[in-house]
């Protein structure tokens, strides 16, 4: 359903109904706009799903008026009493000219009009994740450069700025925030190198807190040792000992990681924008990169098949959701690099980074709304819809003259008219992970679990599962249950230390699925939490969406198809708004 609410402008229409359309920052809506929203509406909605207010103002045209449909416009009806208006009007003109005159000041009358304030340009960000921040950072730096002010509206479904790496709930009570991987603060210890952050960071003067992980994630490799990751924070021995087991594969899957990393920053560094996806591959040579498979470039870099069993594929699983299999080469150089580095770098509070920078960009920020409708209202606006997620009821209409959709775009889920966007939506593969997290006094029962009994267990990622547990269509489904690495200790709930899991699924499981690994047990907590839009499918592809889906629509979600990552991400944000800024440039129509 929709409704108009806000301030400014209300109109009439015909049934005497009159609705209130959100202004738009100084923006006068002209009988034009209004006429053409009221048509949208009367032929979009019953008369049930207006809202009906008592209120009407009579300077503002009918429906009949604005549309011109019916009965003629206010403004063309004469009236028989203008001779008593215009005459007076003349003979006081002519005074006043006299009157100037023999007080020698003309410039009185003939004073030049002060300009008119200049209208801003109303941009719309959709999604507050680093694309959507880093559009707002750009477009605000870049607004100089246009002759017209810039006002931009950031909608976020989530009450919290952070994008995917932020959970819609605290999910994990234990005490050690580390435990919980989708905490804002230790996720971010997980991107790439955080280089754009960072240095977004610096630039802004944001106090930009580095974590160091490191010592406190330890990975059970070969079923024996237990190795500190990263390497280079490893101990002598722990070093030692995984180049006995795998020679130089964490060095050289390293490499290929790095080779991402540096094309990455160099990417984000770029000043000139680009203007499509395949552009951005031409110009970078990621053609090769994206066009192969990851488990043949690691091969190719001497990385061993063990290496990659025992360390990669888990690591992977966690943090892409899929298997490796399904990686391109840059995806899988990107999660071999997070393996073995990634966690000793500049992690830092992200979702706080962005907070800052977001405030520092002057944007009308409107945390806990979900954009839901689109419609293209004629050659230089757009009506953007939106609402407090998880109800059905009353939205609140902005107009735009361009849009940033910086969020997963799912066509389907929107209500639109009068657009034809381009993005076919099989190009960009969202697959939901299901991740269920739980604690047991009791460990894992091996056997259920075909664990090598001469492994101690855990081993860190388990990849054979009861048969009793749900499996996806596809029966290869990925499901894999993680030991946390740690023993946890309970809040203020259960006694004593517990282990903790977790279990990435492709189905959902219920809590009826874990007593059969836990030899009959029920775990004393679980808790889940989906993944809708977690790793997009990264297979080798050679076709793109674009960075434009409609005329002033714009998506720096095509970077998904290369890789995601934050910093492709920060990039595709800003990239998309300098396009943007280029873009209303043009525009001489106000
Ligand atoms: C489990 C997991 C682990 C990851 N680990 C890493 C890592 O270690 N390193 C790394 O570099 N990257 C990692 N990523 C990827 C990284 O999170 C993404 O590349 C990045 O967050 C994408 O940024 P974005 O701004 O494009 O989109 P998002 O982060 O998805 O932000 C989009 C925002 O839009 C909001 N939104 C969506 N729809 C609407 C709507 N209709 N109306 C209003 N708001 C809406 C969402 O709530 C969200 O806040 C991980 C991703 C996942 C899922």
């Amino acid at each position: 359903m929709f409704t108009f609410s806000g301030s400014a402008h209300p109109v009439n229409s015909a049934a005497g109904r009159q609705v209130a359309i959100v202004g738009c920052a100084n923006r006068t809506i002209t009988t034009f706009d209004a006429a053409t929203l009221l048509e949208f509406f009367h032929e979009q909605s019953s008369p049930n799903e207006v809202k009906m207010y008592t209120e009407s103002d009579p300077l503002l045209p009918t429906y009949e008026q604005a549309t011109g449909k019916g009965q003629r416009r206010r403004s063309r009806q004469c009236s028989p009493v203008w001779p008593l208006v215009l005459f007076p009007s003349i003979g006081l003109f002519v005074t006043l000219i006299l009157l100037s005159v023999f007080s020698n000041d003309l410039s009185t009358i003939f004073k030049p009009k002060p300009k008119p304030k200049p209208i801003p340009y109303h941009v719309a960000v959709i999604g507050a994740g680093p694309a959507g921040a880093f559009s707002a950072r750009q477009l605000r730096r870049l607004a100089g450069k246009l002759d017209k002010p810039l006002s931009i509206t950031v909608f976020e479904r989530k009450s919290a700025v952070g994008g995917r790496l932020v959970p819609d709930l605290p999910l994990y009570p234990f005490d050690d925030a580390l435990q919980q991987p989708l905490l804002p603060e230790s996720a971010s210890a997980l991107s790439l190198s955080n280089g754009a952050i960072l240095e977004a960071a610096r630039e802004h003067g944001i106090p930009f807190r580095p974590h160091d992980h490191s010592e406190k994630i330890f990975y059970n490799i070969k079923g024996s040792s237990e190795l500190t990751r990263p390497s280079s924070k490893a101990s002598l021995s722990s070093w030692l000992w995984e180049l006995w087991c795998f020679g130089f594969s964490s060095k050289n899957a390293k490499a290929v990681g790095n080779t991402a990393k540096n094309q990455f920053l160099q990417i984000y560094r770029e000043t000139a924008p680009i203007n499509s996806t395949q552009e951005l591959v031409r110009r970078h040579g990621l053609g090769y990169v994206l066009a192969n498979g990851g488990l043949q470039a690691l091969e190719g870099h001497g990385v061993s098949r063990d290496y990659v069993e025992d360390v990669l594929r888990g690591e992977i699983a966690i943090q892409y959701g899929q298997n490796m299999e399904a990686l391109n080469n840059l995806a899988l150089g990107i999660g071999a690099y997070n393996a073995d580095e990634g966690r000793s770098l500049q992690g830092g509070s992200m979702t706080s980074t962005l907070e800052a920078i977001l405030d520092s960009s002057d944007v009308d920020l409107r945390l806990s709304t979900e954009v839901y409708g689109f419609r293209k209202l004629n050659a230089t606006k757009w009506l953007v819809v939106s609402r407090q997620p998880g109800t059905s009821g009353e939205g609140t209409i902005d107009m735009f003259d361009g849009v940033i959709f910086a969020a997963p775009f799912f066509p389907d889920e929107f209500e639109y008219r009068d657009t034809t966007f381009q993005t076919p939506p099989q190009i960009i593969d969202y697959k939901t992970r299901h991740v269920t997290w739980f604690a047991s006094p009791v460990q894992p029962d091996r056997d259920a679990l075909g664990v090598n009994v001469a492994k101690p267990f855990p081993d860190r990622a388990i990849m054979k599962i009861p048969d009793s547990w749900p499996h996806s269509s596809t029966g290869q489904g990925l499901i894999e249950v993680l030991d946390m690495g740690a023993i946890a200790q309970r809040n203020s709930e259960g006694p004593g230390s517990q282990h903790a899991y977790r279990v990435l699924s492709e189905v959902r499981l219920e809590d009826e699925h874990l007593p059969a690994i836990l030899g009959g047990m029920s775990p004393s907590w679980v808790g889940r939490h989906e993944i809708k839009t977690a790793y997009p499918n990264l297979s080798p592809r050679s076709a793109f969406p674009p960075m434009v889906l409609d005329d002033r629509f714009w998506s720096p979600l095509s970077i998904e198809a290369i890789g995601s990552s934050v910093e492709l991400s920060a990039w595709a944000g800003k990239n998309v708004a300098s396009l943007v800024v280029t873009e209303l440039a043009k525009r001489s129509d106000d």
